[in-house]
C-alpha cells in the first residue's frame, strides 16, 4: 500500500509500506480521503509544528475517512465491515487528571494520529490502510458522503474553539484568519447562533471562502481604512496563528470579553499586548483539538451542503507533494483532500 511519509523538512515521500494487520480491539480501515491540515504543511515546510519537532519519519494525516475492512478479533464491537466511517484521531489515556476532569483533549498522555508531540511519534492516516482502535470509528450519518465527512476533524477543532468562547448566541464574533480552520470557525459560530461574524485576512481569495462559510463581514487585515473593521466585538477567535492576529483580537474585543487562541503560533515566545488583558480584564483562553465535538461535527456536516464549497480540490495520493503545495497556497485553495483510493 502507499503512504505519505514526512522524513524531515521539505522531504515528503509517497512510499510503499506494508499493509497493517489490526491487533485485538483494532479495526483496519481502507482510507478514502485524508484532509491536508495546516499542521501537515508545517511538518513539511518547517520540520515541526508549534513546539513539536520531527525526530523520525512519520506518516502524516489525521483528517481521515474510509470504510471498515476487518477487525483484529471477531468479538470487537464496532461498525459492520463495509461501513463508511470517520476516524476520531485521538486516543486519550483515560486515567490522567485531565481525562478524569473531562478535558480529554488536553490529556497529558494522549495519542493523536500523525503527531510528533510524543516520541516515538504517532503515525498518521495518509495511507491506503490504517489500523486504529475500534472505539475511534464513527459511522457516517445517513446522507453524509465520505468527501464532506473528511471535514469532520477540522470542524471539530472549530466547534471546540467556539465552545471555549462561551455562549455566542446573539453576539458579534471576530475571527482572524480565513484559512480552512478560520472558515470552519465561522460556520461553527453561525451554527451556535452568533448574530454577526466578522473575518479578517490578508488575502481576498481566503475571505471569499469565509463568505461561503457564512461570514457577514469581510475585512482586509492589511487595510486600516477597510470599512468593515468593527469598533468592538464580543468574542474573538484567533485562527491565523500569527501574533498580529492575536493583537487584533485583543484590541477589538470588548472590555471583559473573551479571546480564544486557536491558531498554533510560531515556536517559542510570541509578543502580545498583555497590558490590554490586564486593563480591560480580557479573558484569554487556549483551544486545542477537541473531544466529543467530533459527533457534533458529523451532524452539522450532514445538514450543511454548503460545506462542500470549502473543499477546493481532491488530489490522488501519488501527487501528494503537489496537493501540499496547493493547500499551502491560500490564494488558490481552502481545504485540499488526498484521495487514497486513487493510486
Ligand atoms: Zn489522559
Amino acid at each position: 500500500m502507499l503512504g505519505c511519509v514526512i522524513h524531515g523538512q521539505g522531504d515528503l515521500r509517497v512510499e510503499e509500506l506494508p499493509r497493517p494487520v489490526p491487533g485485538p480491539g483494532q479495526a483496519l480501515v481502507a482510507v478514502r480521503y485524508g484532509g491536508v491540515c495546516g499542521s501537515d504543511l508545517h511538518y513539511w515546510r518547517h520540520g515541526g509544528v508549534g513546539d513539536f519537532r520531527l525526530r523520525e519519519p512519520m506518516l502524516l494525516g489525521h483528517e481521515v475517512v474510509g470504510t471498515v475492512v476487518e477487525y483484529g478479533s471477531p468479538d470487537t464491537p464496532g461498525p459492520a465491515v463495509g461501513t463508511s466511517v470517520a476516524v476520531h484521531p485521538a486516543t486519550p489515556c483515560g486515567v490522567c487528571p485531565e481525562c478524569a476532569d473531562g478535558r480529554r483533549n488536553v490529556c497529558r498522555d494522549t495519542r493523536y494520529l500523525g503527531s510528533a508531540a510524543r516520541f516515538p511519534h504517532v503515525q498518521g492516516g495518509f495511507a491506503q490502510f490504517r489500523a486504529v482502535p475500534a472505539e475511534q470509528l464513527r459511522p457516517l450519518p445517513g446522507g453524509l458522503d465520505l468527501r464532506r465527512a473528511a471535514l469532520a476533524e477540522p470542524l471539530s477543532v472549530a466547534l471546540h474553539a467556539v465552545r471555549r468562547a462561551g455562549p455566542v448566541a446573539g453576539r458579534h464574533v471576530l475571527v482572524t484568519g480565513a484559512g480552512p480552520i478560520g472558515c470552519l470557525v465561522v460556520a461553527a459560530a453561525k451554527a451556535a447562533g452568533a448574530d454577526r461574524v466578522t473575518v479578517t485576512d490578508l488575502l481576498p481569495e481566503a475571505l471569499r471562502y469565509a463568505s461561503v462559510a457564512g461570514a457577514d463581514t469581510l475585512v482586509r487585515a492589511d487595510d486600516p481604512s477597510d470599512a468593515g473593521w468593527p469598533a468592538e466585538v464580543d468574542v474573538a477567535v484567533e485562527a491565523s496563528g500569527v501574533a498580529a492576529g492575536l493583537d487584533t483580537c485583543l484590541r477589538l474585543v470588548r472590555r471583559g470579553g473573551v479571546v480564544v487562541q486557536l491558531g498554533m503560533l510560531p515556536p517559542g515566545q510570541s509578543p502580545f499586548a498583555g497590558n490590554l488583558v490586564v486593563s480591560r480584564e480580557i479573558e484569554l483562553r487556549g483551544a486545542f483539538r477537541f473531544d466529543t465535538e467530533f459527533d457534533d461535527a458529523l451532524a452539522l456536516l450532514t445538514a450543511g451542503p454548503s460545506f462542500d464549497g470549502l473543499i477546493s480540490a481532491v488530489v490522488p495520493v501519488r501527487a501528494a507533494e503537489s496537493a501540499f503545495a496547493l493547500a499551502a497556497d491560500r490564494a488558490r485553495a481552502c481545504k485540499v483532500l488526498l484521495d487514497l483510493s486513487d493510486a
